[in-house]
């Protein structure tokens, strides 16, 4: 079974991920996508980052009902911060018989020399990169053999942008599936006290 692991710290998911989880499904020999919650991404800052469990519970919700995409809280249990050459490692030692692959924005690639032990990660699973802004261009990583683009609508949506919408008291229906808006409301996410 070939899997696409599409990792983030989803506070919160929005539709701009489940998009790409969606067209990364669609797009690629893939046929399963892993949405993995990492619970401390290591270049970001933990301010305003809801619990893992929380973020994990909007992923499953705004997931829904379907097989081919899945939340994974495998990080969970690994120690953090996360580095993915860990996790890779873990899973394929946990599930020998599945193929995992990376799901990435070309956002990402952009910085992906600075991630721990990346040759090895080019060198052993293949990465799956989606356009984005003007940087997918002149990528020299896009040359190599495990990275393949693919296509992939792209939404101006950032968990940025619905954390400051909450912070001000706004409401980010239609940017976050209905499950997951109304999760947000329950729990006052991001609201100023
Ligand atoms: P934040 O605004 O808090 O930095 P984010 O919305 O970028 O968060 P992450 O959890 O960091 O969300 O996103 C996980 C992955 O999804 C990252 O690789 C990120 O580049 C990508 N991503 C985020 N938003 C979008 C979007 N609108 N379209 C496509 N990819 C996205």
């Amino acid at each position: 079974m070939k899997i696409g692991l599409f990792f983030g710290s989803f506070n919160p998911v929005h539709i701009g991920h489940l998009i790409i989880a969606e067209a990364a499904y669609n797009k690629t020999p893939l046929e399963r996508v892993w949405m993995v919650v990492s619970p401390q991404n290591p270049f970001k800052k933990k301010k305003n980052l809801l619990s893992a469990y929380n973020r994990m519970r909007m992923v499953e919700l705004g997931i829904g009902n379907v097989l081919h995409i899945q939340a994974s809280g495998v990080e969970m249990h690994l120690p953090q911060p996360s580095y993915t050459i860990d996790t890779l490692t873990f899973l394929r030692e946990k599930y020998p018989s599945y193929e995992f692959s990376l799901i990435m924005g070309a956002d990402n690639l952009v910085h992906f020399h600075k991630w721990k032990n990346y040759e090895a990660i080019l060198a052993h699973y293949p990465i799956y990169v989606y356009p984005r802004g003007d940087q997918a261009k002149d990528l020299p990583l896009l040359g190599h053999e495990n990275v393949t683009l693919f296509e992939a609508p792209l939404l101006n949506i950032s968990a940025t942008y619905i954390r400051e919408t909450l912070k001000a008291g706004g409401s980010v229906r239609y940017m976050v599936p209905d499950a997951v808006h109304e999760y947000l409301d329950s729990i006052r996410a991001y609201r100023e006290k």
